[in-house]
């Protein structure tokens, strides 16, 4: 590798030649703040002893992926179980990439999910005093940062056009080296500064690049909270750290903002450990100590196709966005748990143990994250949201339903609304007892099942054929529903209500045993769980429905007499 030349450029005496300064004053010259001041902008937090300041990233795409939520979720637990400091940072600096106006929606849809930041961008305003907390508004502090870079000489102006830049990668490749822009192929790194200012005041458009020193046939330590420590090759890229609009790539204001806006630990994406010893080098550059890294795992599937694990995608699974859950009305707890259960393998565990406990009770620990990529299970979290939506209390369930429906389905938010202890009695049928039903998985499964109810709706399905057990006789079912409708008796209790609907049965040959019926079936019509299915039938057009003798007596003597009349005269 060449000697750096513009370092040696620099050497006292001199006094003829251009110095760094001079370099970083035809750059910047309005910039007069320094790195000290910036040290007093934004001073260390007082937290107490293990608070951890912890913060979401995202880039405004447009669109809240199932995988972002699990990282905001990772940041969010780990600043609130710590008692620190969790923010949310938009970071925009990629203008082709953002998709206007969208940082809103993200910060309003983790809302959705509980996940509110302590301080950081809230769409139409700032919170906290480590901000801005738009990268697109933080321009000056990234250009106080190079400047300080430019007059040390680890960041030189690159002038090299995308034409070149392509050049040099077909060489690379025809070489069989690594690609890049290091060492002997970062052509602007060997300019004398006099040539750098010579052709920035002819006019040259450039980026500002980072002067690496390091050499990747060396190895750097790295620690990752997940994974330990990890042996990676050194960064020896000349990294652009200023693009020509005059933003910060990624891995610059990463460095700038996780330090100034004094961030302790990075929850992001596991595609970004290869990134980490180019971090490493600029916080150390800095002499800035660089925050813990927790690499989280990405959410993969496994493809119906191929049968093969891959990513969770955006172009190819309806889970990937986080909207697919809040269209269906998936409880947002139970999306909440089951992200803990990707998460930590001791979760599941104890949720058995605590199934109404409050997640802040649990302790989210870097060494219970599986390592080999979380898979992502559409069953395993419908049974999470069954467990939740069947624990919650009848009050929380409407209201929460009442929601969902309001935006989804109006018609549903009608019924609601019409009468609220109506729907509240409905979807109360086996909930508040020991082992609540777990009936519906999300609030979308609750109309379709519970419709029926409604005297309007049960009457739309009368055109339609009921489905009554076809190897029963028209006749037979008539005499069962009119028989049942005649002796209908709601004021007595649940036993004897089921006595009754037993006796009813014996009365038009359904025995009352199944061994008995299976024993010799040709001597009956069935059994008497054939002839309470017609009566279950003939009240909701259904063959299934929640527990019969509540369902009658919410319906009440009256629409049910009225409904087998009805049915009766159409069979
Ligand atoms: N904006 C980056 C991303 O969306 C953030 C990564 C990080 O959290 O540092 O991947």
């Amino acid at each position: 590798m060449n000697t750096p030349k513009i370092e040696r450029d620099n050497k006292k005496g001199n006094a003829h030649m251009a110095t760094n300064k001079d370099l970083a004053e035809l750059i910047f010259p309005d910039i007069k703040e320094t790195v000290k001041d910036l040290e007093k902008r934004y001073p260390e937090r007082d937290l107490p002893d293990g608070a951890e300041v912890t913060r979401f990233a995202p880039s405004p795409t447009g669109f809240l992926h199932t995988g972002s939520l699990f990282t905001a979720l990772m940041a969010y637990k780990f600043a609130k179980q710590t008692n620190g400091v969790y923010f949310f940072r938009l970071e925009d600096t990629d203008q082709k990439r953002e998709v206007k106006g969208t940082g809103m929606d993200l910060v309003n849809q983790l809302a959705n999910f509980g996940i509110v930041a302590d301080e950081g961008y809230f769409g139409d305003h700032d919170e906290g005093n480590y901000g801005p907390y738009e990268q697109s508004k933080r321009a000056d502090i990234y250009k106080i940062v190079i400047k300080e870079l430019l007059k040390k000489g680890r960041a030189y102006p690159c002038f090299c056009t995308k034409e070149e830049l392509d050049e040099l990668r077909l060489v690379q490749e025809a070489n069989k080296v690594i690609p890049g822009y290091y060492g002997e192929y970062a052509k602007c790194r060997h300019y004398s500064l006099d040539e750098a200012i010579a052709l920035i005041k002819a006019g040259k458009p450039y980026v500002i690049r980072f002067k690496s020193r390091g050499n990747h046939l060396n190895h750097v330590r790295v620690h990752d909270e997940i994974r330990g420590d990890m042996d990676l090759s050194q960064n020896d890229q000349d990294i652009v750290i200023l693009k020509s609009d005059g933003l910060p790539t990624y891995h610059f204001a990463h460095l700038v903002d996780d330090h100034f806006m004094r961030t302790t630990l990075i929850t992001r994406g596991e595609e970004w450990i290869s990134s980490l010893p180019i971090h490493i080098e600029l916080f150390e550059t800095m002499g800035w100590k660089a925050p813990k890294y927790a690499h989280l795992p990405v959410i993969m599937v496994n493809d119906k196709e191929t049968g093969n694990r891959r990513k969770l995608s955006k172009r190819k699974d309806k889970e990937a966005a986080t909207s697919f859950f809040i269209q269906e009305g998936y409880p947002k707890k139970g999306i909440i748990e089951y992200l803990f259960t990707i998460a930590n393998s001791n979760f599941e565990a104890w949720l058995m143990e605590n199934p109404k406990g409050n997640l802040d009770d649990f302790h989210l620990s870097f060494d219970k994250f599986s390592l080999d990529g979380a898979l992502f299970d559409l069953p395993k979290l419908s049974n999470i949201s069954k467990e939740v939506l069947a624990n919650m209390d009848k009050t929380t369930f409407a209201s929460e339903c009442l929601a969902w429906a309001k935006t989804f389905s109006s018609e549903s938010a009608k019924l609601i609304e019409k009468d609220p202890s109506y729907f509240e009695s409905i979807i109360n049928i086996e909930r508040e007892q020991e082992k609540p039903r777990k009936d519906y998985e999300k609030f979308s499964d609750v109309f379709p099942k519970i419709r029926f109810f409604y005297p309007d709706c049960f009457d739309e399905t009368l055109q339609n054929p009921f489905p009554f057990n076809p190897h029963l006789d028209t006749a037979l079912i008539k005499e069962v529903l009119q028989d049942f409708s005649d002796t209908l008796d709601l004021s007595v209790d649940e036993e004897t209500w089921f006595a009754n609907m037993k006796a009813l049965g014996t009365r038009h040959n359904f025995a009352d045993d199944r061994k008995v019926y299976k024993k010799d079936p040709q001597a009956y019509n069935g059994w008497y769980a054939d002839s309470i299915a017609i009566v279950r039938t003939g009240i909701s057009g259904s063959t299934n429905t929640p527990k019969l003798y509540d369902t009658l007596k919410i319906l009440g003597a009256d629409e049910i007499r009225r409904r087998i009349n009805e049915v009766i005269h159409r069979l």
